[in-house]
């Protein structure tokens, strides 16, 4: 069974922890994405599952066996890298036949195979061109198509579209999507880009500072983030996260205290649990009704700038006291600069962040 278990996995580079703990499982036919900002130890995990890196501590069980002590060779993966080399000399064909030349597999079989796989990645019609004389998409799915072409235990990719330009990339994370949906294997894809782990991923595991900070569906990471962290990190534009003083819950509403407005927001009940003190407040930018008239439930704002964006519009907002709130309606709700906006956050996405950072619910 195609399946990858992390144990508490650290690596240290002498004494800078690169991966602290990290706990990850993908079952059979499961695609997760690590994504996190540049040096957070995305690849330095991805690397000791494959075997290019040994871990400091805990263990790498791969289709159920300890991998811990196995060469990359023998842990029987298929990687596919940001920089991908295919051989110049050879054809396409030849190139994803590569791996199965290695493993002795006889040639009728090895046509069959290559086959197969040029078919699933549409590369049929360019099996005997040199690299050189196919397109930057195409070369990439060769890449992907030699991953394939054995039979291997999971798969691991390390950023493998960030050198597409962005229509590639668009049309790439779909095809990639929809052939390992294919294939029951579990596969582990590296990503600093949200967008290709939202499209992409079964499970997306969130990374910081060497800590994976939440492991959910993508749309468990964007509607209930466990910490601020993942909260500013998921979603464009980001998430408003305004700091107040949460002075106490009742009727179902807390009331926070920020830029000098008390505001009674409709939170989870969880809030009811609270202590009064500092909190984070976060709402996500079209997560507001904009209403008629300042009440005791308004978060009170000033248009500052107007940022059409197609069939919605960004507008940038600002407090009494100078506190930015990023405001998304769509683009027939007409605003002016200099406009006063009496904001209502919908209680379903309105996030309470304690003071430790992590979210308050039930
Ligand atoms: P990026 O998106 O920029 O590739 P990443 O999340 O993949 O980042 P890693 O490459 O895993 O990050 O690196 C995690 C941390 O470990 C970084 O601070 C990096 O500088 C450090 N690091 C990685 N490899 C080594 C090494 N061989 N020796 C020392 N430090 C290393």
């Amino acid at each position: 069974m195609s399946t990858i278990e992390v144990r508490k996995i650290t690596k240290k580079f002498g004494e800078f922890v690169a991966v602290r703990d990290a706990d990850l499982s993908v079952a059979a036919g499961e695609v997760v994405c690590l994504l996190g900002p540049s040096g957070c130890g995305k690849t330095t995990t991805l690397r000791m599952i494959a075997g290019l890196e040994r871990a400091t501590a805990g263990d790498v069980v791969i289709a159920g066996q300890r991998m811990n002590d196995l060469s990359p060779e023998k842990r029987n993966i298929a990687m596919v890298f940001q920089f991908y080399a295919l051989y110049p000399a050879l054809t396409v064909g030849q190139n994803i036949a590569m791996p199965l030349h290695h493993e002795g597999i006889g040639t009728a079989e090895i046509a069959v195979r290559v086959n197969k796989v040029a078919d699933i990645l549409h590369l049929s019609d360019v099996l005997d061109r040199l690299p050189g004389q196919v397109s930057e998409g195409e070369k990439q799915r060769v890449a992907v198509a030699r991953a394939i072409v054995r039979d291997p235990n999971c798969f691991l990719f390390d950023e493998p579209l960030s050198r597409l330009d962005v229509e590639l990339r668009h049309s790439m994370r779909g095809q990639i999507k929809a052939v390992l949906s294919n294939l029951s294997k579990a596969t582990v894809i590296v990503t600093h880009d949200q967008l290709e782990a939202l499209t992409m991923a079964d499970r997306i595991a969130i990374m910081r500072d060497g800590l994976i900070e939440q492991v959910g569906s993508p749309h468990e990471v964007f509607a209930r983030p466990a910490n601020i962290f993942v909260a500013s990190f998921i979603g464009t534009p980001q998430m408003n996260l305004i700091e107040a003083e949460f002075k106490g819950y009742g009727n179902g509403k807390a009331t926070v205290t920020f830029d000098q407005q008390d505001v009674d927001l409709s939170v989870n009940p969880a809030v009811a649990n609270l202590r009064p003190g500092r909190v984070t407040v976060g709402v996500r930018p079209r997560a507001f009704s904009v209403v008629p008239e300042d009440t005791a439930d308004t978060i009170d704002a000033m248009a500052e700038l107007i940022e059409p964006m197609g069939a919605e519009t960004l507008i940038h907002a600002r407090t009494k006291t100078g506190s930015d709130i990023r405001v998304v309606v769509p683009r027939d709700k007409k605003v002016k600069t200099g406009e006063a906006l009496y904001l209502v956050p919908d209680p379903a996405q309105t996030h309470i962040f304690a003071e430790d950072g992590k979210a308050v619910r039930v």
